[in-house]
């Protein structure tokens, strides 16, 4: 684990006066590290201003938003601490900030505003592991030239959409950090010439800095839709670039699968203009692996779909009827009945989100009149041009495998299913997200019919049991399945795959766990070792079980995992590298899980990124 290896080497920086210190030695030695303000090759306040003048004054120096909330404002932000405060759980609010993300942890919790998880007055306010300037760009060519400079003086460089990123891989110490938020151009083309072929395609050309509720609302006007994130607030650039699923995934595939041609600006300063024709390489690897890695995408043409004519949905609920051995034993049975049961409703059509949950977070989230033992299962499912008769007949078919496999010792409910137009289901509802805090770490894995239908029932109860060991059993855990992709994902032409995950090709679920604790107020990084040394004894080990063969949606996984390299790029991890080391020669981008991460140790305590060699 880069990230947690902690070096030999210890600076004393400002940074961190106030957090603990972890000792531990490395097994690795230490070669180079990038360019930090201890270095000798550190710019001097001259060479940044020099920076600035040459790409029209765009360059921002750090001011954490919550500074403000401080003694004294020491880094004068510019914004209201009470605002700040409001806004903190807000995803949208962290992209709306030039060096913000939403999970405070891969910053080093270095300026939390008090009452948010992750504060500690004793830290106070400080850089911590946020870049240390950022370029606010407008136009590529400020891009080209701060990536080159930064290169040149061995600078890492990290790139920003929206700060979404659950393993914080928009963020970096040390680093200079390009923003594509001012990328938003979009523009509808009903006959845009598909490069090496006579065809054209309807295609909405997009900034690589457009979050999908702009694009889905411009596509609307075209009466055209997207394949791209439920979650309207999630921007093209990270989402695309590691494969990206959504509600029409089940028709369309990806929203990598979309992508007909990218605009890249590499760490030295060149402009690709990649698709079928022209440095296919480099389009293959942004489409599905390349979030951070390869370039800063400016600009994407993406594939429109017709609009759905309506959405039908409708739930089923359910849990054990009362705590007896018994009961639990009946409702683990049918739990795996109804999950076996998942990929024939995606081939029918019904796509959704299975919650299954147990303790205190089921009593949480959903009605149950006590605590109960055993899963507390909330599934929504949502279907597409379609009758409300056609999805009440399929669940009642699932019910009833469910009722019969459990015995009928359940509380059940179905809410009847209800029609309405696909815009008043999917109309982009901005800021109503309030996902951001100190951490979301989980595991996940794509799973097909081998791991969900296709082995015996016992096997399958053995591992959801597994899947639903908890740190904390009385705060109890979830196990999420994201039914998507099936058909939709499987009959994309060959021609259009590219360096996305290779299990969505055969996935019907995008499987998440959760289960281990994190202290927000520890040390982020011993907090974060902590976290995944208990992922890595409890719930890694039961995935490679499960699905030996799977792979991981890189947006939704354990970027800690010993296995990364597998899991998010299969046997694509070789020809990854080699387009990373041609686009990328200084190394420049680096990210947590990222192809030839593993060469690198990210400190978060000093903030170093260091070349290891292996002793
Ligand atoms: C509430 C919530 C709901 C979600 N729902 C979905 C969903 O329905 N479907 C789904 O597929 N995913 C979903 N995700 C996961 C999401 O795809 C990832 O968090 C993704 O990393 C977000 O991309 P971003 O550009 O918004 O974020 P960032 O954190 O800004 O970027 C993520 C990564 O991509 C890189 N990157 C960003 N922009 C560019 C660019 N223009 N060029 C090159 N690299 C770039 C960054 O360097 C970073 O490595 C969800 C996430 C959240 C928080």
């Amino acid at each position: 684990m880069y990230q947690l290896i902690l070096s030999a080497l210890t600076l004393p920086l400002g940074f961190l006066t106030n957090t603990p210190q972890t000792s531990l030695t490395s097994t690795k030695t230490i070669a180079h590290c990038k360019s930090s303000p201890q270095s000798i090759t550190w710019p001097s306040h001259d060479d940044w201003s020099a920076l600035n003048r040459s790409i029209g004054g765009c360059l921002i120096r750090t001011a954490p938003a919550a500074s403000s909330c401080y003694k004294g404002n020491p880094f004068n932000s510019p914004h209201n601490c009470s605002e700040v405060m409001e806004h903190w759980k807000f995803g949208a609010y962290h992209a709306h900030w030039p060096e913000s993300i939403s999970y405070s942890i891969f910053t080093n919790n270095s300026c939390v505003p008090p009452g948010n998880n992750g504060y500690d007055e004793r830290r106070g306010c400080s850089i911590g592991a946020l870049p240390r300037y950022i370029v606010n760009a407008t136009e590529e060519d400020q891009i080209a030239k701060a990536m080159a400079w930064a290169s040149e003086r061995d600078i890492r460089i990290v790139i920003k959409s929206t700060g979404h990123d659950f393993n914080g891989r928009a963020t970096g110490a040390y680093s200079l950090l390009i923003w594509t938020h001012n990328f938003q151009n979009i523009e509808h083309r009903p006959d845009w010439r598909i490069p090496g072929s006579k065809d054209t395609a309807d295609v909405l050309i997009c900034g690589g800095g457009t979050i999908w509720a702009s694009a889905y609302e411009a596509a609307y006007k075209a009466k055209r839709t997207l394949v791209g994130s439920e979650d309207v607030t999630v921007g093209l650039g990270g989402q695309i670039s590691n494969g990206g699923h959504g509600i029409l995934s089940i028709h369309h595939g990806l929203s990598s699968d979309q992508v007909l041609q990218a605009t890249i600006i590499t760490s030295e300063g060149r402009r690709l203009v990649a698709n079928d024709e022209q440095n296919q390489d480099i389009f293959w690897a942004v489409r599905g692996a390349g979030g951070g890695q390869f370039g800063v995408v400016t600009e994407y043409v993406l594939s429109t779909h017709p609009l759905p004519e309506n959405v039908v949905s409708s739930a089923v609920t359910f849990w054990s009827r009362d705590d007896s051995e018994m009961m639990e034993d009946a409702l683990w049975a049918g739990f795996a009945e109804f999950v076996s049961r998942l990929p024939d409703l995606v081939d029918s059509g019904i796509t959704g989100t299975v919650d299954s949950m147990s303790g205190r977070m089921a009593l949480k989230y959903l009605p149950i009149p006590r605590n109960i033992s055993g899963p507390a299962v909330t599934a929504k499912f949502v279907a597409f041009n379609t009758t409300v008769g056609s999805m009440r007949h399929k669940l009642r078919r699932l019910v009833t495998q469910l009722h019969n496999a459990s015995g009928g010792n359940l509380s059940l409910t179905v809410t009847e299913p209800f029609s309405e137009t696909f815009w008043m289901y999917s109309k982009p509802r901005l800021a109503s997200s309030p996902f951001a805090g100190a951490s979301r770490f989980y595991t996940g894995r794509l799973l097909g019919r081998a791991e969900l239908s296709d082995l015996p029932r016992e096997r399958l109860n053995h591992h959801l049991r597994r899947m639903f060991v908890a740190e904390d059993p009385e705060e109890g855990t979830l196990l999420r399945f994201d039914i998507q992709a099936g058909p939709g994902t499987a009959k994309v032409p060959k021609e259009r795959w590219a360096s996305e995950n290779w299990s969505w090709r055969t996935a019907y679920s995008l499987t998440m766990a959760w289960g281990a604790k994190i202290n927000s107020t520890e040390d982020p990084s011993s907090a974060l070792q902590a976290a995944s040394d208990w992922y890595e004894k409890n719930k890694e080990p039961a995935w490679r079980d499960w699905a030996p063969a799977a792979g991981a949606y890189m947006n939704a996984a354990n970027g800690y995992s010993t296995t990364w390299k597998h899991d998010f790029y299969g046997d694509k991890y070789e020809k990854l590298l080699e387009i990373k080391q041609k686009y990328d020669p200084k190394e420049s981008l680096w990210v947590v899980g990222g192809v030839g991460s593993d060469k690198w140790n990210y400190d978060l305590h000093s903030g170093l990124l260091c070349r290891v060699d292996e002793e």
